[in-house]
């Protein structure tokens, strides 16, 4: 009697055609849909309990907006975290956007030399300007700057040298990656010195050995260590090297170039060209951070290890490809320039302009069943940078009436683009200052028509 039942409505499994028609028009690849209907409608075949033909649209349905969700689209940053590892960190210049379309909508001269018609040698216009911009003999790019540690930890302890590095160093980046698992799961052997909060000169003197490959000082970019804590001057690191005939090599992280007025009072990251200065003979650091460009991993310094470093076959596994290239370069030549690079621009936004702004949004938004107010925004660098570092900013400040400050949040989150902001005592926020001027208009719409629904 039971397989009967179940039997009869497995037939009543509505072919994949009569679901399609029931779809409509979706704008994801057809083959994509079809895909997506067959496996509900297998799952249907397994499951003992066979729904009705509008409750299967509905899942459907469901399914398709989640797997458009996940495509590769813009959203709007209210969360106040102007380098966002998972909102795609620095927004770009519209120079280095430009640079972009252009190197890929047509053929260009990657690697030829236009003047002799041979060979060229691949981004050798931005390695020389960000040896430039860096006060290096030589610099060179790779994918990110896990990359360059990569390369570089292989290319001079591989097979069994050794990297001195102190404990206090071991940093764990986003998304659970750690500096000193990276560099092992490269195949290279750290030797760690010190301890977690002090480690001297002597304690990295005491580590040298026949066998040591390099000492690398990685910089604690998204922590600080406050009390009873001790770390070697970079100066001193460096003369120690040099007196032992080690190379010497310092993770920046953040690519700062200078300091941020706005927030120098509180912390600094140390730059490229002073880090060089100081005496480090390499320097490695992100492209997508406080640099402002596209994901690179930046190396600079002395000309002999770069050129080491390029001829290294693992060089090749990771070397950028044009269209980074192409956006690095024009970074570059912004932050030669003078020019305007907008992780960095968002930080000198005055108040005032942000208070205008908050004004104006506010006034359109009256009459909507909710209490909103100009806030007070702390808007952080993010990007494991300036893990200090607090700016003073400005929020829209919305509490809905009609329903919780999750779901508003979550209401944000499905509009069309998604606005992303941050709850903070049970006040739901946007921070302007992270939100383009530009994008005022789309989040006055956004909020206007979720608290009316
Ligand atoms: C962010 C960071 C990295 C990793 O840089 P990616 O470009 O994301 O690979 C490495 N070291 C430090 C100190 C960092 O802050």
């Amino acid at each position: 009697m039971h397989d009967e039942i179940k039997s009869r409505t497995r037939r009543d499994i509505p072919a994949v055609t009569k679901v399609l028609d029931a779809l409509g028009h979706y704008d994801l690849p057809r083959p994509v849909i079809i895909d997506l209907v067959r496996r509900e409608l297998a799952s249907q075949r397994r499951s003992s309990k066979i729904g009705a033909f509008p409750e299967l649209i509905g899942r459907v349905r469901t399914a398709l907006a989640d797997l458009r969700r996940t495509r590769l689209h813009p959203v709007i940053n209210g969360t106040g975290i102007i380098i966002h590892t998972n909102l795609g960190r620095a927004p770009l210049s519209s120079d280095a956007v430009e640079a972009i379309t252009e190197i890929a909508a047509n053929y260009s001269n990657l690697e030829l030399d236009v003047a002799s018609g041979h060979r060229g040698s691949r981004g050798s216009y931005l390695e020389q300007n960000l040896a430039t911009l860096c006060h290096a003999e030589a610099a060179t790019v790779v994918n990110n700057c896990a990359a360059a540690l990569v390369l570089i930890a292989r290319h001079f302890a591989i097979p069994d040298r050794e990297i001195i590095i102190s404990r206090g160093e071991l940093v764990q980046i986003g998304g659970g990656f750690r500096i000193g698992e990276i560099l092992e799961s490269a195949g290279v052997k750290l030797r760690e010195v010190g301890a977690t909060n002090r480690t001297s000169i002597t304690d990295y003197a005491k580590a040298i050995t026949r066998n040591t490959a390099l000492i690398l000082r990685v910089h604690r970019s998204n922590f600080f260590m406050d009390g009873f804590v001790e770390s070697a001057a970079t100066a001193d690191m460096a003369q120690l090297a040099r007196k032992r005939r080690i190379p010497f090599v310092v993770d920046l992280g953040s690519g700062a170039l200078g300091p941020i007025e706005e927030i120098s009072e509180v912390e600094n990251e140390p730059t490229p060209s002073l880090t060089l200065k100081e005496g480090a003979d390499l320097v490695c650091f992100s492209g997508d951070k406080l640099f402002g460009g596209p994901q690179a991993g930046i190396i600079a310094g002395k000309r002999r290890f770069v050129t080491a470093l390029k001829r290294d076959p693992l060089f090749r596994a990771l070397r950028c490809d044009k269209l980074c290239l192409a956006a690095l370069q024009s970074t570059v030549d912004l932050h030669l320039t003078g020019g305007d690079v907008p992780a960095l621009s968002l930080m000198r936004i005055s108040k005032d302009e942000l208070r205008a702004r908050a004004a104006n949004i506010i006034t359109r938004l009256r009459g909507l069943p909710a209490q909103i107010n100009v806030g007070r925004g702390t808007v952080k660098v993010g990007g494991g940078t300036l893990p200090k570092a607090v700016l003073s900013s400005v929020s829209i400040d919305i509490v809905p009436e009609e329903f919780s400050v999750n779901e508003l949040a979550a209401r944000l989150r499905a509009s069309s683009p998604p606005i992303i902001g941050h709850i903070a005592s049970g006040t739901f926020k946007l921070d302007l200052r992270t939100i383009f001027s530009h994008q005022d208009d789309l989040v006055v719409d956004a909020i206007r028509a979720v608290c009316t629904v």
